[in-house]
């Protein structure tokens, strides 16, 4: 937690749910993975937290985006960003919303199907197009498994064709998986699509661009590589494979630039036990997986907890939300434990929480408001 924003909660004891993020750390995030990567251009992911002080101050640092949605791109653009500094990164889009997004002025599109190209061929005539392929998600903590991307035989195909449909295909693209804690899955990754680069050169097509997506991943419960060792790795496996006629690269962060930023402090509702013996506490918290605490599923991200009554004893625990359903447990088998003094009415926060939670929440499942939001 940035001093920022520790001050920030004792000075203004904001209603919770709360989110207080550090607007400035952002930035330090931005440049510190601009000196790590120098010669990679940084598309934010606007998804990860799309809230306007952080797009306005990225905008002020020379940051590019990538957008899922045509709303990603009007809040981009509402930002300050120029269109051409936004690329529409989903394979899956509106044929209207690519009209839109192109009368808009964007011009960079990423696809992964024949449909898909034939949409953007009709409402986005000549743009810029990239070819995400599939990759190994293997040591991301929230893969993405084969719902994005196609295989390598196909993208050879469809570059081809993207130019025959008038566009100019001039990127490839993957994406290793989010919260990736292994550098090797970008080097496996640069290696694939090297491979198809040689390949559609000798078929006629120039590949210009790769883009090597995000992943980068941040601390939460267990220490995470350094940026720096994902820096090295990745030039390494360019320079490896691409020798000095190094395409342009393209970085897709929003995790690593948003998350450890960002603080949700909560409330501790109840702490009660199922049995007079039951050595587990279950504690139930204002904010649970229908509050925004979406990448609890299947326990995938762990975030760490600070309460008033760290350094005494602990004991374990079960982690839940506020909502009348079971699914709304968020730690019950990651061994998570938490002072034996917790009580309700104690605030606890969740470290770095400034990426996939805002947005993650529900409107007003069971009656609760979606958390505030407070950017400092
Ligand atoms: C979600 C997403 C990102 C950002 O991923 P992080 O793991 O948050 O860095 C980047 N690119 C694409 C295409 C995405 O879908």
């Amino acid at each position: 937690m940035t001093p920022k924003v520790a001050r920030y909660l004792a000075d203004m004891q904001p209603v919770t749910p709360c989110l207080v993020l550090d607007v400035d750390r952002v930035e330090d995030n931005f440049r510190r993975l601009q000196a790590a990567l120098p010669l990679a251009r940084i598309y934010y992911a606007v998804k990860a937290n799309p809230a306007a002080p952080i797009l306005e101050r990225l905008v002020g640092l020379g940051s590019f985006f990538d957008a899922a949605s045509f709303q990603e791109v009007s809040m981009c653009l509402d930002a300050g960003s120029a269109p051409g500094a936004i690329s529409y990164g989903n394979t899956i889009k509106k044929e209207r919303d690519i009209a839109a997004a192109y009368a808009a002025g964007v011009r960079m599109f990423a696809f992964d199907s024949e449909a898909e190209l034939e949409k953007l061929a009709r409402a986005a005539p000549g743009a810029s197009v990239y070819c995400r392929i599939l990759v190994g998600n293997d040591g991301a903590e929230w893969p993405l498994s084969r719902k994005f991307g196609c295989e390598v035989e196909m993208a050879r195909a469809l570059m081809i064709r993207a130019g025959e449909l008038g566009l100019d295909a001039f990127g490839l693209s993957f994406h290793v998986g989010s919260q990736q804690t292994q550098t090797a899955a970008y080097e496996a990754a640069i290696a694939k699509v090297a491979m198809l680069f040689t390949d559609l050169e000798e078929a006629g097509v120039k590949v210009r661009m790769v883009n090597l997506g995000g992943g980068y991943p941040v601390r939460y419960k267990a220490e995470v590589p350094e940026i720096d060792d994902f820096g090295a790795a990745i030039m390494g496996a360019m320079v490896k494979h691409f020798g000095n006629s190094l395409p342009e690269i393209v970085i897709e962060p929003g995790r690593f630039l948003v998350a450890d930023a960002g603080v949700v402090q909560a409330e501790v509702v109840l702490v009660s036990r199922k049995g007079a013996e039951d050595p587990v506490r279950w504690v139930y918290l204002d904010i649970g997986r229908f509050g925004g605490l979406a990448e609890t599923e299947g326990e995938a991200i762990k975030y760490a907890f600070r309460t008033p009554h760290d350094g005494a004893s602990e004991g374990p625990v079960t982690i839940a939300g506020p909502t009348c359903d079971s699914t709304d447990t968020l730690y019950e088998k990651s061994n998570y434990r938490l002072p034996m003094a917790l009580r309700d009415g104690d605030k606890v926060e969740m470290l770095a929480t400034g990426a996939y939670v805002t947005t993650y929440a529900s409107q007003k499942f069971n009656g609760f408001t979606p958390l505030a939001e407070h950017y400092i």
